[in-house]
């Protein structure tokens, strides 16, 4: 489903991806860990080609593209990508002068062209899907955090996508609504859906990963089952983190 080769990406001087070959089954649930600024951001949005990267190759579902410096990508190839993947953002990013159904249907009629009406169904669905079906009418600041954080999974989910990425879905939530987010993101993983999930929700990745992808400084670190990357690696330098993080 998802497989990228050899991927680099910089900032200036500052190399953040430095060569990195990962692959994600349909269906699979991928969750990235690793310290702060060790490019786990970065990775995700060069999965969406919200950043480009310099160099390497990605293919998700059908669609393949090799980077080279100075080599620049056509808007037609960015958006094949970005039709196959959803995101869901740290900071929630809902329009605030929408409703939250008004948030679910708006990429369905401008990007998907669908109409209002089968927008709105669908959306529909979505809410009751993520436990809102009464709250469509509130505007974002009507709602708490981990219900707008839950109004963006459904919205992301509203576009059909190949995969959905995550970028710390739960890092800006007061503690005790971080637990009803999750629990949408398990429901969305044992329905199939194939996600890569930044976190730094260690129980999360021990009880939902397929894979779990461990890095540090711009390299994939170590990566296998949560058993494997929990429970057997011996790598220092995981071993530091887990001992910080738990
Ligand atoms: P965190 O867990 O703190 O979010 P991260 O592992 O997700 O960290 P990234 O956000 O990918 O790390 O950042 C990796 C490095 O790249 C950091 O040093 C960051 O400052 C730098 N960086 C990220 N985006 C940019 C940018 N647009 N321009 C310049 N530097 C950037």
């Amino acid at each position: 489903m998802i497989s990228i080769q050899q991927l680099h990406k910089r900032f200036h001087d500052l190399e953040v991806l430095k060569g990195i070959t990962l692959s994600i089954e349909k269906g699979q649930t991928a969750v990235i860990i690793g310290p702060s600024g060790s490019g786990k951001t970065t990775l995700l949005r060069c999965l969406n080609l919200l950043e480009t990267p310099d160099k390497g190759s990605l293919s998700i579902g059908n669609r393949k593209l090799e980077f080279q410096e100075n080599r620049k990508i056509k808007l037609q190839e960015i958006m094949a990508i970005r039709k196959q993947t959803g995101m869901v953002f740290q900071g929630y990013n809902l329009f605030p002068h929408l409703t939250a159904l008004e948030n679910i249907m708006e990429g369905q009629v401008t990007v998907l062209k669908r109409s209002k009406a089968e927008a709105k169904q669908k959306a529909l669905g979505l809410l009751e899907k993520v436990g809102l079906k009464d709250r469509g009418d509130m505007y974002p600041h009507q709602l708490s955090g981990g219900q707008q954080q839950r109004v963006g999974i459904a919205r992301a989910m509203a576009l059909d996508p190949e995969v959905i990425l995550f970028d710390e879905p739960t890092s800006a939530l007061d503690p005790e609504l971080v637990g009803e987010v999750l629990k949408v993101m398990k429901d969305l993983a044992n329905e199939g859906m194939t996600m890569v999930v930044v976190t730094h929700e260690m129980q999360f990745a021990r009880d939902v990963a397929d894979q779990v992808i461990f890095m540090d400084q711009g390299i994939v670190v170590e990566q296998g089952t949560p058993n494997e990357v929990f429970g057997q690696s011996n790598n220092p330098r995981l071993l530091q983190f887990l001992n910080k993080v738990n």
